[in-house]
């Protein structure tokens, strides 16, 4: 069985009860980082091996935790926050999974992108999840623009390096519509900042944002 298993975005209290019999009791866990997991599985105290699986060694390394599953192995999947899969490793496993088929399960937890839609008080009935916008700023805004004609609440995942050039276009192609962005959730400085891009901006501006972002537009 292939254990598909949320993990914290933050604070390692936002683990299931499932999660964490699920982790205790597998024959492997695959991490992206292992040393990163590592933090959470002795804060549990669990001594299940782990091995990596991460973007670049997924064929060959998703291969061998294929023969494991075959073999009747119980494998629990990891990203290193939240839930694998979601622009996180996964997506390959998970199908590799399913064409051999595989059983498998999911053991739901946070999502950064849900935790931000839901702080943010805008509609939720309908949206459109982005994850990162393009790097470069002319790719950037063409996205945006094209975005700008739908009518649901938008989503966007962002780092501390671009959150400000990110934060200019947007002000740029939205100008004074209120978003709103949230920082760090459920660690230590989580912080949620509501209004127009522009002023989000100029708050940023005075003190260099740090951490992970999500964008809610
Ligand atoms: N698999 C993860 C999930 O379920 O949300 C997403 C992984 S993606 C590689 C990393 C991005 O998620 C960060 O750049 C940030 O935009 C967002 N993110 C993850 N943790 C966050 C947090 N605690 N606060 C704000 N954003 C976060």
């Amino acid at each position: 069985m292939l254990y598909i298993v949320a993990t914290p975005i933050g604070n390692l209290k936002d683990i299931t009860l499932r999660a964490l019999k699920v982790l205790k009791s597998v024959d492997l866990i695959a991490c992206e980082d292992t040393r990163h997991t590592k933090i959470l599985l002795n804060h549990y105290n669990i001594a299940t091996p782990t091995t990596s699986y991460f973007q670049h060694n997924r064929l060959t390394k998703g291969e061998h935790i294929l023969k494991l599953l075959k073999e009747g192995k119980g494998i629990a999947l990891v990203s290193d926050a939240g839930t694998p899969g979601i622009l996180d490793p996964g997506y390959h496993l998970i199908n590799l999974a399913i064409i051999n088929h595989i059983p498998m399960t999911f053991i739901p937890g946070p999502t950064a992108f849900i935790d931000a839609l839901v702080l943010s008080g805008k509609p939720t009935h309908q949206f459109f999840f982005d994850g990162f916008l393009p790097n470069k700023s002319i790719a950037r805004k063409n996205r945006l623009r094209e975005l700008a004609g739908f009518k649901t609440t938008l989503v966007f995942y962002e780092s501390c390096h671009r959150i400000l050039s990110t934060l200019e276009d947007i002000r740029e192609i939205f100008a004074d519509k209120p978003i709103v962005c949230c920082r760090e959730l459920s660690k230590k400085f989580e912080e949620i900042k509501r209004g127009a891009a522009g002023d989000i901006l100029e708050e940023f501006k005075k003190q260099k944002p740090r951490g992970e972002f999500v964008l809610v537009v």
